[in-house]
């Protein structure tokens, strides 16, 4: 059995409070462990990301001049299944944070039994300093460095923060031409067009807002008289809402990487999405005043939606967040530290693990299709959505009640134990 006991993650574990994203996944995860009566060996081929690349990426830039950027992907298990994971285009990516975001992946794909392990991509940029052309050869490149280990059978990318259908169109083509032939399946989240999946686009919303509604409604909390605030108003934030709005729930306080703003009676949803389509962000939208960001997070609703980066919800803000509910729509958005402050307080978390799921289910599906040839009609992928987010919730809450552990540890325990099965089944070669 292996005997590692630190690993190029575990190294990370803090004791004093730390914001790293991988310090948290790596306390999940011994957590996990501990609470399953795992030894050190089965720990460390958890904690062990299977296989990791740093590639260059030079740039010529449209001034002719050439410089270079960093990009990761990281597999982090592959024992139930090709690697599955976005990629993220951001000045703070780092392979750490690359790493715990795989990690993540792989109890996210365990928890809502889709066949995948774990897997995370990113390019160091801020992808707003480059002009359209330059981010298409950003892409090619980055995809082509590190195409010996994707494929529809070895590790299928998708969108993330910074990326979008056009980038996975970029992955897809530059794979495809290195291959001679199209291979749809070697991405998800790709345009219709290009053999994306109806539902796609909103499914993490869709995910997010469908436990959001459980849990309030768990919590005694009726939707239609609830209030929400939402940080983060990009491809997750912005559909959670349209949908949260859609259900009922007057959503007061929104915030962007620009600012924030909020409306006691709620924000008229059409009239957001209009200014942020026509100005880029959500600030000044009519109807709202301005707010400071950090208020998003500390506003007076009943739910709380962080839907943009990671940690933060940390101990010098956990004790002000006054919702009773908050649905992790970003990964990692709260610190350990922070997790155990508002759960004291009796703050039902629905961790990332099991809220922001529904991206990688209907991926998942786009999968499927693409590898079939085949498509699925809106209303069934909207179906199988919702019955695998239900599933998963009742797992999960089910699992906490008789156990006695919060949903974040329900949920990891749970994953965890799946990913440990499937290697225990498969056992060590040689
Ligand atoms: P995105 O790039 O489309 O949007 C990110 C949003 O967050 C933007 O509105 C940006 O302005 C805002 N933002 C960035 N920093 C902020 C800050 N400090 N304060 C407030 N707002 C800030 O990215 P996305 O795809 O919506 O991803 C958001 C989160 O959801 C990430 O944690 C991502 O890993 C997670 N996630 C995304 C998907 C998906 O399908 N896209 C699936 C699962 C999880």
């Amino acid at each position: 059995m292996t005997t590692l006991l630190t690993s190029p993650t575990e190294r990370h574990t803090p004791s004093i409070e730390n914001h790293s994203p991988l310090a948290a996944a790596c306390a999940q995860l011994r957590s996990a462990s501990d609470h399953l009566g795992f030894d050190e060996g089965m720990h460390a081929m958890l904690a062990h990301p299977r296989r990791e690349m740093t590639v260059a990426v030079p740039l010529r830039r449209d001034n002719g001049e050439t410089t270079v950027v960093t990009g990761y992907r990281v597999q982090h298990n592959l024992s139930r299944g090709p690697a599955k994971g976005g990629v993220r285009f951001h000045p703070a990516v780092t392979l750490d944070e690359v790493r715990a975001l795989a990690m993540w992946m792989t109890w996210k794909c365990a928890l809502l039994d889709v066949p995948y392990g774990g897997a995370k991509g990113g390019v160091a940029i801020d992808p707003s300093k480059f002009s359209n052309p330059e981010l298409e050869r950003i892409t090619r490149r980055y995809t082509s460095e590190i195409s010996p280990i994707l494929g529809p059978a070895q590790d299928i990318p998708a969108p993330d923060i910074g990326t979008d259908e056009q980038t996975m169109a970029w992955m897809m083509d530059t794979y495809s031409v290195n291959q001679g032939y199209t291979i749809g399946g070697v991405v998800t989240g790709k345009p219709f067009a290009l053999g994306g999946s109806l539902g796609r686009p909103s499914a993490t919303s869709r995910g997010v807002v469908h436990v959001a509604l459980a849990a309030l409604r768990s919590t005694d909390i009726d939707p239609e008289t609830a209030t929400a605030a939402v940080q983060g108003y990009g491809k997750v934030g912005g559909g959670v809402v349209d949908f949260l709005c859609e259900a009922g729930v007057r959503v007061t306080a929104v915030s962007d990487q620009y600012g924030a703003v909020a409306a006691p009676a709620g924000i008229d949803p059409l009239a957001l999405r209009a200014h942020a389509s026509a100005t880029g962000s959500v600030v000044q939208c009519p109807g709202t005043s301005e707010i400071d960001p950090e208020d998003v997070l500390t506003a007076d609703v009943d739910l709380l939606v962080p839907a943009a980066v990671e940690s933060v919800l940390h101990s010098g803000n956990a004790d002000r967040v006054k919702a009773r509910v908050i649905a992790e729509g970003a990964n990692g958005p709260t610190t350990p530290a922070a997790d155990a402050v508002l759960t004291e307080r009796g703050v039902v978390i629905v961790p990332d693990i099991l809220a922001n799921a529904g991206g990688v289910v209907v991926s998942y599906f786009e999968w499927v299709q693409s590898n079939q040839s085949y498509r699925w009609s809106a209303e069934l992928v909207d179906e199988r959505l919702s019955a695998r987010m239900s599933e998963a919730w009742t797992g999960v809450t089910d699992f906490a009640r008789q156990r006695g552990l919060t949903l974040r540890e329900a949920a990891t325990v749970l994953a965890v134990q799946r990913v440990a099965e499937a290697h225990r089944l498969r056992g060590l070669y040689p």
